[in-house]
């Protein structure tokens, strides 16, 4: 039997990192590569950047309508970042979940936290680093989607961001993109095959002692 073949419960993976770490071509690989991982599409009262599309980079909402989310219980976790909110639409991870499948979510750590008080057994969280400080500052500006002003924000935040990297519970310095993915990827692997997620290992053992 493979090792799929086990009925598991999907889990949660968790990126976060300052801006400029590189966890969005990160997240852009992994689920390229991994047929079994889908991305949770978060819900954000912000602007949306040119190149970004409505439904898969974010969901984009006015505050009534986040506000009116919030007092639903329609969020599995939400948090204000650089001023405006973000939210984890609770309803396609349930999904997602139900039907065996891992999650990937981009979220920050107040995110991450409030995902460890609801659900710590399912989640795994992966903090990524940038190499520098400098590498940090070029690739945020290399980006050059935002303002100088909003670039000289995320510096400035990235430092706050970074001090919770100890209630994560791997961390990957993002030096090559490449080795970055292979990391997380072998982090997803061993996860997968943790006892406690496969519910379907005490049937499978069962049958292996009885010899049929
Ligand atoms: P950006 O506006 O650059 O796409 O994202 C800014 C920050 O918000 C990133 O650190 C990202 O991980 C975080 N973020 C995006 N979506 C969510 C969400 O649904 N919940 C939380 N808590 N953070 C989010």
């Amino acid at each position: 039997m493979s090792q799929g073949a086990i009925e598991r419960r999907g889990l949660m993976l968790v990126l976060s990192s300052p801006s400029g770490a590189g966890k969005t071509t990160i997240s852009r690989e992994l689920l390229a590569r991994d047929g079994g991982l889908v991305l949770s599409v978060s819900a954000t009262t912000r602007p949306m950047r040119p190149g970004e599309t409505e439904g898969v980079d974010y969901v984009f909402m006015d505050q009534a309508r986040f506000d009116e989310m919030v007092r639903d219980g329609a969020f599995l976790e939400h948090a204000t970042v650089f001023g405006h909110c973000y939210g984890t639409p609770r309803g396609p991870v349930e999904a997602a979940l139900d039907e065996g499948r891992d999650v990937l979510f981009d979220i920050d750590w107040q995110g991450a936290q409030q995902v460890a008080e609801e659900a710590r057994e399912d989640l795994v969280s992966v903090f990524i680093l940038p190499p520098s400080t400098e590498e940090l500052e070029r690739r945020l500006h290399t980006r050059a989607q935002d303002s100088d002003d909003v670039v000289r924000a995320r510096m400035a935040k990235a430092a706050d961001e970074m001090s919770h990297w100890a209630e994560y519970d791997y961390i990957v310095v993002n030096e090559d993109v490449e080795a970055s993915v292979a990391a997380v990827r072998s982090i997803l692997e061993a996860e997968r095959l943790r006892r406690e997620r496969r519910i379907g290992l005490h049937d499978f053992v069962e049958v292996l002692r009885r010899g049929s």
